[in-house]
């Protein structure tokens, strides 16, 4: 199993992780927290660990754990 973890200080809600995942719309979403627009995992289980999210997230909002 694979955990996915976003920096809410770091991301700037631009959404490359919804559009680079092979995966997006299953994992990611855009969510409005405290007046900012940022990444929220909605369900890691989808995951498969390609870390192209992470290469594309230009502030390292993105860290991957993978729990085997
Ligand atoms: S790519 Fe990074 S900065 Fe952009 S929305 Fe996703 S987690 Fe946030
Ligand atoms: S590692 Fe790959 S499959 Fe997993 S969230 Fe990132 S882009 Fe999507």
């Amino acid at each position: 199993m694979i955990d996915i973890f976003i920096d809410e200080e770091k991301c700037t809600g631009c959404g490359e992780c919804i559009r680079v995942c092979p995966k997006g719309p299953r994992i990611y979403r855009l969510v409005k927290k405290n007046g900012k627009l940022v990444s929220e995992v909605l369900d890691k289980s989808f995951c498969i660990g390609c870390t192209t999210c992470i290469a594309s997230c230009r502030p390292g909002a993105i860290r991957l754990e993978r729990g085997w």
